[in-house]
């Protein structure tokens, strides 16, 4: 059985670094002004190639994100950053606009392209098309189920196929949606939403401003739009069958706890399916640990729908058990000490874990230093705290704290 690779969301250096650290195969990126994500989750090109260096040299690959709908200034603005690109050494652009395709077609033909999900590629003839245009990989969209996949990848077997595995789902087809635009002056469409669908909504009667008719979903608000998150974690064998070569993450906008939590777990799942492949099973943990990043409940997303419709989540507001603490800046094996870069609030007594690539240890939050060694009661976000240590402690791995319930919170 062909293992299919692991491909990361990295929407900066840092998180390129976390999601090497954690065993992606590859990673994508946002190339500035050209990538259907904001300009927080893009790279500039300058950074780009140093993070492509350490990839490479660490055997991942990486691929760039050009997918925004382009309008002639955007193709103008690829014209003239193409010899850059060429130069970085990225090992695939994403792209979604047949003028992009076709202007990197003639100006880079070196680099391999690979269709992004924005394009909308749901049949067996879609797929030739774009293979006659000389692409190499398609990112299928989301609404096809495991069946239809099977059947494209069994009528296609030269195309390269990448589906999504895990990450936020719209109610829009495809992320075709001007409701952020509509709402918020944020479009979808240029890679800005902020997610109104998620948002709590209320019915007014027009002249009874101050009484909205509550529509009973659960005791507080009404998700009527809003979907829950995509995780396939339990039915890798089935989607290995599908024969796609690509799994992928969504979430370039997500932090880099979620890019750290959701990598290891993929991958503990990826290498166990690799070695047991004949006996394996899912294992309840990897389902508990991606309970531990921020997410609206799961669900399979069209993966084995027949309906065609996707899972709102009436019942459920975001859940979230656990937060980041902090990232690793420095282990000092000679004085055993850990140096830690602090994200969120820090409690002598908080529950503190070390989250290192194959496992969880845990960390004694009651031994947290200053720069001299003094205890500390609290951090804060910023701060730069000590954590007497011994053992691997990689640069870069993360520490995260289990949120307690609001009334223990002072
Ligand atoms: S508002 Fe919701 S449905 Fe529309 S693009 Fe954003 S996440 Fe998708």
């Amino acid at each position: 059985m062909k293992i299919p690779e692991l491909l990361i969301p990295a929407g900066n250096r840092e998180k390129m670094h976390t999601a090497i650290l954690y065993g992606a195969d590859a990673v994508y990126v946002g190339i500035a002004g050209l990538s259907l994500r904001s300009q927080s989750a893009e790279m500039l090109l300058a950074d780009l190639a140093s993070g492509i260096k350490d990839a490479h040299a660490q055997g991942v690959k990486v691929y760039g994100a050009v997918n925004t709908f382009a309008r002639n200034t955007d193709l103008d603005l690829m014209r003239q950053i193409i010899p850059e690109v060429k130069a970085v050494g990225l090992d695939a652009l994403i792209v979604s606009d047949p003028g992009m395709v076709r202007l990197l077609g003639d100006l880079a033909p070196r680099i391999p392209l690979h269709l992004s999900t924005q394009a909308n590629t749901t049949n067996t003839d879609a797929v030739r098309f774009w293979q006659d245009q000389g692409v190499r990989r398609i990112v299928l969209a989301r609404e096809l189920n495991l069946k239809e996949i099977s059947e494209i990848a069994a009528a296609v077997p030269e195309m390269e196929l990448e589906i999504f595995v895990h990450g936020a789902m719209c109610v829009a087809y495809s992320g075709r949606c001007y409701l952020s635009a509509f709402r918020n002056r944020r479009s979808a469409n240029q890679g800005d939403c902020s997610q109104p669908c998620r948002w709590e909504y209320l019915l007014h009667e027009s002249t009874r401003p101050t009484e909205p008719l509550v529509l009973e979903e659960d005791e507080r608000y009404s998700y009527l739009l809003s979907s829950r998150d995509l995780c396939l974690i339990e039915y890798l064998p089935e989607i290995l069958a599908s024969g796609v070569v690509s799994l992928k993450i969504e979430g370039r906008m997500k932090s880099s706890y979620y890019v750290a939590m959701v990598t290891r777990t993929y991958r503990q799942a990826l290498d166990t399916l690799i070695r047991h492949t004949a006996n394996y099973r899912s294992k309840p943990e990897w389902l508990d640990e991606l309970g531990k990043i921020s997410n609206r409940g799961y669900t399979t997303g069209f993966a084995f729908s027949e309906e065609k419709i996707n899972e709102t989540s009436p019942d459920i507001k975001y859940i979230q058990t656990h937060e980041p603490a902090g990232t690793i800046l420095e282990y000092d094996a000679t004085r055993k000490i850990i140096l830690l870069d602090v994200r969120n609030r820090l409690t002598a007594g908080d529950e503190l874990e070390l989250i290192l690539p194959e496992s969880t240890v845990k960390i004694d939050s009651l031994t947290m230093l200053d720069f001299n060694g003094n205890r500390l009661a609290t951090a804060h976000g910023g701060n730069k705290v000590y954590f007497p240590w011994e053992g691997r402690a990689p640069v870069g791995a993360m520490i995260r704290k289990a949120i307690r319930p609001k009334a223990e919170d002072n």
